[in-house]
C-alpha cells in the first residue's frame, strides 16, 4: 500500500508538539487523579492515533516502556524517551532530552498558576 508520507508525517509533527506540549504543561507535583488522568489519556491516544499502523507500533513501544505520571518531570522526559524510539524506529536522529527546557511553550502563561483539573 502506498499511503500518503507528506501527510503522515505532517500528522505526526503536529501530533508530537500537542504531546509534548501536554507534558511540558502537566503539574509538577500531580494529584493521583491527575496522574490516573493522563496514563488513562496516553493509552487512549496509542489506540486512537489514526495512522493505524503508527498506532500499533506506538502500543507495543507503550507495553515495553509504561508511561510515567509522577511529575511534569517525569512526564516529559518519559515522552521524550518514547519519541526517540519511535526515531530509532525510523531512523530519524536522537532527539538530546536535556534540551527540553522551554522548548515546548504552549503561550498561556498567564495561567501558570492555575489549577488544572
Ligand atoms: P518528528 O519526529 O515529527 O518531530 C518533530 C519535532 O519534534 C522535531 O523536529 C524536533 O524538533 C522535535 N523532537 C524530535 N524528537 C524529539 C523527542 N524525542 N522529544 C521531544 N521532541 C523531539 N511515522 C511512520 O512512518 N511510522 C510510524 O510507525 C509512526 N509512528 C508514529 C507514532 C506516533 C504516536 C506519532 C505521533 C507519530 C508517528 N509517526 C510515524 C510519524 C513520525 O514520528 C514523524 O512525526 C514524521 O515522520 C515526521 O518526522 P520529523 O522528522 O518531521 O520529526
Amino acid at each position: 500500500k502506498l499511503g500518503n508520507a507528506t501527510a503522515k508525517a505532517e500528522l505526526g509533527r503536529a501530533t508530537w508538539k500537542y504531546f509534548h506540549t501536554v507534558m511540558a504543561r502537566f503539574p509538577e507535583k500531580p494529584t493521583e487523579d491527575q496522574q490516573e488522568a493522563l496514563r488513562s489519556y496516553i493509552f487512549l491516544f496509542a489506540r486512537l492515533y489514526p495512522c493505524g499502523e503508527c498506532a500499533e507500533h506506538f502500543q507495543q513501544h507503550l507495553n515495553k516502556y509504561p508511561p510515567q505520571v509522577s511529575s511534569r518531570k517525569a512526564a516529559a522526559g518519559w515522552a521524550c524517551f518514547i519519541h526517540n524510539e519511535v526515531n530509532a524506529m525510523l531512523e530519524k536522529p536522537e532527539f538530546d532530552c536535556t534540551n527540553l527546557g522551554a522548548f515546548y511553550d504552549c503561550g498561556c502563561a498567564e495561567d501558570e498558576n492555575a489549577e488544572k483539573g
